[in-house]
């Protein structure tokens, strides 16, 4: 049986869908104006951290329920096809897999103790910082500098595109803390964003995911003690590889409740709107686009479940599975938006309107295939891997 076959996702699934429904979705079109003023709403956080959502595939001695990671996708699936605010889901997710996870996989068991309860219960909130406004696909460009002193390291520098930005109360963040133009100049650490020095810079407005935040983080003169080091001084790229690793898997979950939610509304309306005098589905070029649109949520389906499984049966090794998750992320995120393009097709006019929701799906697809890796760099990956390019 493949994971995807489990009948206990569909549980998971099924239950975090009409939680969603009678917690999250609000009334009618009320997505509508929550796109419009990006909001983020930290009550409905809490509602989720009340239901088990950010701890599901969490250890149990760090307040998780150990459960397998497919249950994490599966819930994460359940509410993104009964509520349309897959920003916020992506905040979440990224909170799940770019820092929780990173932190259980690299974190020391102070850390862990630490920080992941409180991130599990919705105590604390987090941000993910390694982009800046010179170094984005290119890691080896950062700025931001940790400088040694007693008892710990002082950060200077300034993250950007950071998700989550306006609303987190702590930070992983990567900082350089040697210039040998190698991968050990680098190192991670955990920063709490009430400490001297560190502030939410500005917001940005994005045209994606707008029910979560995404902006700048400053750091001017911020003491980290030592004992808030992530791994060890040096070890930050293979920290950083944890982190996008994780996200890249986990985040697939925003991506496959749109899916479901976007395909049986689509496939209602090809076959009651009429032009012509007979529905559109009955035009093959329009069958076409649904038949294509099932398959992609299918294969989608199947891979990020797949890969869920064998991540579980692998303890969470993720390191030895880099490649599997590049290919499933490239794949996924671009057939999101292919999917998405039809969709927008079938739905004509409607498709492109802000009264209904259609085009706030497309934009929301349109930056996948940037985040956690842009699609240039996860085939640059792929191809390394077996020694091209
Ligand atoms: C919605 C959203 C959320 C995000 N959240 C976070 C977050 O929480 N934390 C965080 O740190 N960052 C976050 N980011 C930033 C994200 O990681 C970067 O946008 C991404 O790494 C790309 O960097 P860039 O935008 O600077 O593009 P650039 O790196 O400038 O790339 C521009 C173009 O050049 C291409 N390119 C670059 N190098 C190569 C190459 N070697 N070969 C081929 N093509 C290349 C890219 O693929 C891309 O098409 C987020 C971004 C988005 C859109």
């Amino acid at each position: 049986m493949q994971p995807w076959q489990d009948k206990s996702l569909d549980e998971t699934r099924e239950k975090f869908r009409k939680f969603s429904q009678e917690q999250l979705a609000g009334e009618g079109d009320a997505w509508r104006q929550r796109d419009r003023d990006r909001e983020f709403s930290a009550e409905r956080w809490l509602k989720c951290c009340e239901m088990g959502v950010l701890g599901m595939s969490m250890k149990k001695e760090y307040g998780g329920l150990g459960m397998p990671y497919g249950h994490t996708i599966a819930a994460i699936e359940g509410m993104g096809e009964a509520c349309h605010d897959t920003g916020f889901f992506f905040a979440m997710s990224s909170q799940i897999s770019g820092i929780q996870l990173a932190l259980q996989t690299s974190g020391t068991e102070d850390l862990k103790k630490k920080w992941l309860p409180d991130l599990i219960s919705g105590k604390h909130f987090a941000c993910l910082g390694f982009t800046e406004d010179t170094a984005g696909s290119d890691v080896f460009s950062t700025q931001t500098e940790a400088k040694p002193v007693e008892g710990g390291f002082v950060i200077n520098g300034q993250k950007s595109f950071t998700t989550n930005s306006l609303d987190s109360t702590c930070c992983l963040v990567f900082a350089r803390t040697a210039n040998n133009r190698s991968p050990f100049d680098f190192t991670a650490f955990m920063v709490d964003m009430s400490w001297d020095g560190v502030s939410h810079g500005q917001a940005f407005e994005k045209a994606t995911l707008r029910t979560c935040s995404m902006g700048r983080v400053d750091f001017k003169d911020v003491f980290v003690p030592k004992d808030h080091i992530i791994g060890s001084v040096g070890s930050g790229l293979n920290v950083l590889k944890y982190s996008i690793g994780w996200e890249r898997v986990m985040l697939m979950g925003i991506i496959l409740g749109p899916m479901g939610r976007v395909l049986e509304e689509t496939i209602e309306r090809v076959k009651t709107r009429e032009q012509f005098g007979k529905p559109i589905g009955k035009y093959q070029q329009m069958s076409s686009k649904v038949a294509e649109m099932i398959m992609r949520r299918r294969v989608s389906r199947t891979m990020v479940y797949d890969l869920c499984g064998q991540l579980t049966a692998a303890n969470g090794a993720i390191g030895n599975y880099l490649q599997d998750v590049a290919i499933a992320k490239l794949y996924v995120t671009e057939n999101w938006i292919q999917f998405m393009l039809d969709a927008t097709q079938i739905w004509g006019g409607r498709g492109v309107c802000h009264d209904w929701s259609i085009q706030q799906d497309m934009r929301d697809a349109l930056s996948s295939t940037i985040w956690a890796g842009t699609s240039e760099t996860l085939r640059n990956t792929i191809a390394k891997i077996v020694g091209v390019g």
